[in-house]
């Protein structure tokens, strides 16, 4: 019973679709943030739920780890191999399979990517609305509970999945939910699979609720003096209950970055980029509404995309802020964190934040979907320094307190993984042990996707 058995089995079970090669072990041993490179024994390819289901069926034999990868997006180390095992890719699965426009929904296999689901859509006048900013893959985001700009308005992959198709660790196939929009029939299996990261089965189908495209949409940048300013703006948004459609904030060194990255020429303050969905008089009556909540707290500097193409460079800038982040530092590394506080602790959260980060030797811009509480650092160091390596630790080991301590949670979207692990106990008290139930009557053995988000496993 060793991974080298598996391998043997799985090689016969997929023939050229088990990779062994440097490339491909090195393309998924590696992550988008911090965490070292660590390739797995080799990257199974499968076509179908049957295959996956059997190769589940061999690592369970042979005490294999399987770990499930869809675009190797995620920022915590879910995706990585950090003892033994493979990658199972389901780049291959990334069919649409039903679309239902009467019902406003969709079954997907989970390798298909966010875009690649919205361009399928285009033509039925139905959109995915969850957008992480990464292209990333439609399993990889139910695995990670995603959500991103839009949340706000349309919430995250728990209310946008409505049912899925599961493989367990022993190779039973389940399927959870139905396409009802609501059902009080026994345990919700569909929010336990959404965000367990791989490690209770793998997701081999999705039913998703899809939303109808907005007859107007219009989105906007506004510039403010202070960041208090900036996000007293988005709580009193919030608290009013303007049905926003995205409401970003960037700080002064985040609007440094985009310029630098994408040629712009932001004022270098704080802003707030936001989108309006809805009828043509509807998005009218909530930019009104913003815009004199905007005036009450100093912004100024309106500038409105109403044209596709300047809402779409506008959101592009947005959805490239890591890279812009990263291009400002050549050569450093990201730690890139997230938390997520109650809406009325928001501006205390990001103040104490920056005036930490601040007096630190570290770069560290702050952005974030901040009408639902939640904000990230892009923290920078140089790797080789250990006084930088341990402050970005620090810094963001304190970002969680103040966020746990405020009421919010280790993470808001970017889950657990290896990074935030050490956090669950803090959060979860005793219920981080009933997750280690659940686990283990699911996979008594731990084989799939080990060392993540659980007590010693
Ligand atoms: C620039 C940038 C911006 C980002 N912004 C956001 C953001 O705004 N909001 C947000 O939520 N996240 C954000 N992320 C993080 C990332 O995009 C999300 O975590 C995303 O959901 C990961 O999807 P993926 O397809 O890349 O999954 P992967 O990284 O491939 O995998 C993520 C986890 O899911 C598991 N998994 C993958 N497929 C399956 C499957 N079929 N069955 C079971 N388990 C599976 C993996 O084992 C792993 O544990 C960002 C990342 C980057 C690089």
């Amino acid at each position: 019973m060793t991974i080298q058995r598996a391998l043997e089995e799985l090689s016969s079970l997929l023939g050229q679709r088990l990779s062994r090669s440097k490339s491909d072990l090195e393309q998924h041993g590696a992550s988008e943030t911090h965490f070292p490179l660590t390739p797995p024994d080799a990257v199974a390819y499968p076509e179908s739920t049957e295959e996956v289901s059997e190769i589940v069926k061999i690592c369970a034999r042979n005490g294999c780890p399987v770990v499930g990868w869809g675009a190797g997006t995620s920022l915590e180390g879910q995706a990585q191999v950090f003892q033994g095992g493979i990658s199972v890719d389901f780049r291959n699965m990334n069919k649409v399979l039903q679309v239902n426009p009467e019902d406003m929904d969709v079954s997907v296999q989970p390798g298909i990517t966010r875009e690649d689901l919205n361009t399928e859509l285009r033509a039925t006048g139905l959109f995915f609305p969850v957008d992480p900013g990464a292209n990333a893959s439609i399993g990889g985001m139910a695995s990670t509970r995603a959500s991103g700009t839009t949340a706000v308005r349309y919430g995250t992959m728990r209310d946008n999945v409505l049912g899925l198709e599961v493989v367990l660790a022993d190779g039973r196939v389940i399927r959870t939910g139905t396409r009802a929009r609501k059902s009080s029939a026994g345990y919700d299996l569909t929010g336990l699979f959404v965000g367990a990261e791989g490690t209770l089965g793998l997701i081999t189908e999705l039913t998703l609720r899809l939303q109808g495209q907005p007859e107007a949409v219009t989105a906007a940048v506004c510039a403010f003096d202070t960041l208090d300013d900036a996000v007293q703006a988005v709580i009193t948004t919030i608290q009013m209950g303007i049905p926003m459609a995205r409401i970003e904030f960037v700080d002064e060194a985040t609007a440094a970055a985009f310029n630098g990255y994408s040629g712009s020429d932001m004022p270098l303050c704080p802003h707030l980029m936001v989108e309006f969905h809805g009828s043509e008089s509807g998005v009218q009556e909530q930019a009104e509404a913003f815009g004199e909540i905007v005036a009450d707290h100093g912004g100024k500097g309106f500038e409105w995309a109403t044209r596709p193409e300047d809402r779409n460079a506008l959101w592009k800038m947005r959805h490239h802020a890591h890279w812009a982040v990263l291009a400002s530092k050549p050569g450093a590394k990201a730690l890139v964190t997230d938390i997520c506080v109650p809406i009325s602790r928001l501006a205390d959260a990001v103040n104490e934040t920056r005036a930490d980060i601040d007096a630190s030797p570290i770069t560290g811009p702050i952005l974030g979907h901040v009408g639902d509480g939640n904000f990230h650092a892009i923290l920078l160091f140089d790797e080789e320094n250990p006084e930088e390596v341990q402050a970005v630790e620090d810094l963001s080991h304190r970002m969680v307190e103040r966020s746990l301590a405020m009421g919010g949670t280790a993470t808001g979207e970017h889950g657990i993984g290896v990074g935030k692990r050490k956090y669950m106990e803090a959060e979860h008290g005793a219920a981080w042990d009933v997750m280690g139930d659940v686990k283990q009557a699911l996979d008594p053995q731990g084989i799939m996707n080990p060392g993540k988000m659980l007590r010693g496993n």
